[in-house]
C-alpha cells in the first residue's frame, strides 16, 4: 500500500502508537491519532510527536474518523471489539495492527513466535542464535520494541524475530512468517476476551497465510496445540518431550534430537544454564526455528548453551536465613505459575494475587497442595484465589507486598523456598511487572541486610 496522502486514523498512543505514527508521517499520509486518555495524560507522548504535522483526537473517539480513515491502525494495548472499531470494519474499511503494517514494508524472513507463556524468553534466545551464527538480526514485537521501527529504519537486516500476542494477531491480514512457534495454550486474558476459545482463535491466526514452503512448529506435548495440526497449510515441524520424532525437535533422557528430510543432529543439555522443563520447550522451539533457516548446529547449540535468560522469571534474589528467595513477576498467569512450582519439590510459600484476569485458579490446585507449605495472597485477586485454594493449605492475607514477604520470611522453614509468583497482572498495586519485581527484591534484600547485620 502507497502510504503518500492516505488518510490514516492510528489508534492507542503508547509506544507502538507513537513508533507507527511517525512511521505513516513520514511516509506522507495523514495521519489522525486517537486516544481515550486526554492531551494531559498524554503530554509526555504528544511531546515526542510536537514535530510532526498531525489531527489529534483525545480524550474520546470521533465515530465520523473510523468510518472516513483509508486505513485504522490500532495499537495492541486497544481491544479490537471497541464499537468504533466495530463501525469501521461493518463499513469495509481496512483495519489492522501495527505487526500487519509493519510486515507490507520488511523483505527478511521471518518467525514469529506466540503461546501463552515463554514468549519472550524464546524469542530472545532465537534472536541470540541466529546473531551468533552470523545472520543480521531484528528482534521486536510484543518484546517492546515495535516491528515498525524496523520498516521505519530501512535496514536490510537477514532475519527478524517477532514475539507475538493474541492482541496483535487479531489485527492480521497477510501476515505470514516462514517458521511460526505455538509454545502452548493456557487460559490467559480472559478480561479481554468472552471466552477461552476466542483466545485461543486469534493465537492461532499466526499460521493462517502460511503456505507450503513455511513452517509450523507445533509444541504436540500440549494438546490444544497438537488440536490445530490437521489445520496448517505449511509444513508441520513437531516438538516434544514425550515422543521420538523423526521429524522435529524431541528431548530424551539429556539429549536433544534435531531430525528433520533425513537428517539427525544430537546435543546434550547437560550444562544448560537455563533450567526447568517450560525452559527445555523453549529451547528446543528456538533451536526448531534457527535450524529450519540455515544455521548451523554446532554454533546453534553453543549459544543456547551460555543463554542465561531474562530477568523476572524464576529469578534467584537471595537466600537468607537458609531460605532461597526466588522473583518471578512475570509469571502473570496460572500456565507459567504451574511451572514455576513445579520446578520445586516441597517446602514452598507461595505468594501470589494481583489483578485478576478471570480465569481459573483450579489448575494450581494439585501443586499447592502438595507442594506449597503457606500461600500469601495479596491484591485484588486475594479473595477468588482463597475461594479456590485456600482450603489446601495454610493461607494468609496481606496488604502489600513488603508485608508479603515479612510473612514469608517468619513462616518459612530454613531449606525451603519463597517463590513471588503471582498468576495475576501487576496494575492493582504497580505501574508494572518490572516495579513490582523490584519492590520484591528490595523487601527480600532488606530482610537479608537484618539478618547479616549489615
Ligand atoms: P511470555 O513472554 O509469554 O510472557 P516469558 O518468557 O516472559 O513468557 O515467561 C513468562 C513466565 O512464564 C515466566 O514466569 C516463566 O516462568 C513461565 N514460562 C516460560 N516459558 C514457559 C513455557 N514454555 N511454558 C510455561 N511457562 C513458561
Amino acid at each position: 500500500m502507497d502510504l503518500k496522502d492516505k488518510k490514516i486514523l492510528v489508534v492507542g498512543l503508547a509506544k507502538t502508537g507513537v513508533a507507527v505514527t511517525r512511521f505513516l508521517a513520514e511516509a506522507g499520509a495523514q495521519v489522525t491519532i486517537t486516544d481515550m486518555r486526554d492531551d494531559e495524560a498524554l503530554k509526555d507522548v504528544l511531546a515526542e510527536l510536537a514535530d510532526l504535522d498531525l489531527c489529534l483526537e483525545l480524550g474520546r473517539h470521533v465515530p465520523y474518523s473510523f468510518l472516513m480513515a483509508d486505513l485504522v491502525v490500532v495499537s495492541p494495548g486497544v481491544p479490537m471489539d471497541i464499537k468504533p472499531l466495530e463501525m469501521a470494519r461493518a463499513q469495509r474499511r481496512r483495519v489492522v495492527s501495527e505487526v500487519e503494517l509493519a510486515s507490507w514494508f520488511i523483505k527478511a524472513p521471518m518467525v514469529a513466535i506466540t503461546g501463552t507463556n515463554g514468549k519472550t524468553t524464546t524469542t530472545t534466545l532465537t534472536g541470540e542464535i541466529f546473531k551468533g551464527c552470523g545472520f543480521d538480526t531484528f528482534v521486536g514485537g510484543n518484546i517492546g520494541n515495535p516491528l515498525i521501527e524496523l520498516a521505519m529504519s530501512g535496514a536490510e537486516v537477514e532475519r527478524v524475530v517477532v514475539e507475538l500476542s493474541s492482541f496483535q494477531l487479531e489485527g492480521i491480514e497477510s501476515f505470514r512468517p516462514h517458521v511460526a512457534v505455538l509454545l502452548n495454550l493456557t487460559e490467559d486474558h480472559l478480561d479481554r476476551y468472552h471466552s477461552f476459545q476466542e483466545y485461543i482463535d486469534a493465537k492461532l491466526r499466526i499460521f493462517e497465510n502460511q503456505g507450503a514452503d513455511d513452517y509450523a512448529v507445533l509444541n504436540i506435548d500440549d494438546p490444544l496445540v497438537a488440536a490445530c495440526a490437521g489445520k496448517l497449510k505449511a509444513k508441520l515441524f513437531p516438538m516434544s518431550r514425550f515422543h521420538e520424532l523423526e521429524e522435529g525437535i524431541s528431548y530424551r533422557d539429556g539429549f536433544i534430537t534435531f531430525a528433520h528430510n533425513g537428517k539427525v543432529l544430537r546435543f546434550g543439555t547437560e550444562g544448560f544454564r537455563l533450567k526447568g522443563v517450560h525452559n527445555l520447550d523453549n529451547i528446543m522451539a528456538a533451536m526448531a526455528s534457527t535450524l529450519l533457516m540455515c544455521c548451523d548446529g554446532e554454533c546453534a547449540y553453543q549459544t543456547v548453551k551460555n543463554f542465561k535468560g531474562l530477568p523476572h522469571r524464576m529469578e534467584f534474589v537471595e537466600e537468607v536465613n537458609g531460605v532461597a528467595y526466588y522473583e518471578d513477576s512475570k509469571g502473570t498467569n496460572v500456565g507459567s505459575v504451574v511451572k514455576s512450582l513445579e520446578s520445586f519439590d516441597s517446602g514452598i510459600t507461595l505468594i501470589a494475587g494481583g489483578k485478576d484476569k478471570g480465569g481459573s485458579y483450579e489448575p494450581l490446585a494439585k501443586l499447592v497442595s502438595e507442594r506449597v507449605s503457606h500461600l500469601v495472597l495479596i491484591g485484588e485477586a486475594k479473595e477468588r484465589m482463597k475461594e479456590a485454594l485456600g482450603h489446601l493449605t495454610d493461607t494468609r492475607f496481606a496488604e502489600t507486598l513488603e508485608e508479603a514477604v515479612d510473612m514469608a520470611h517468619r513462616l518459612t522453614e530454613p531449606g525451603g523456598v519463597v517463590l513471588f509468583s503471582p498468576a495475576c497482572s501487576s496494575f492493582d498495586m504497580f505501574k508494572n511487572y518490572e516495579e513490582r519485581a523490584n519492590c520484591f527484591k528490595a523487601a527480600v534484600r532488606a530482610a537479608k541486610k537484618e539478618e547479616t547485620g549489615a
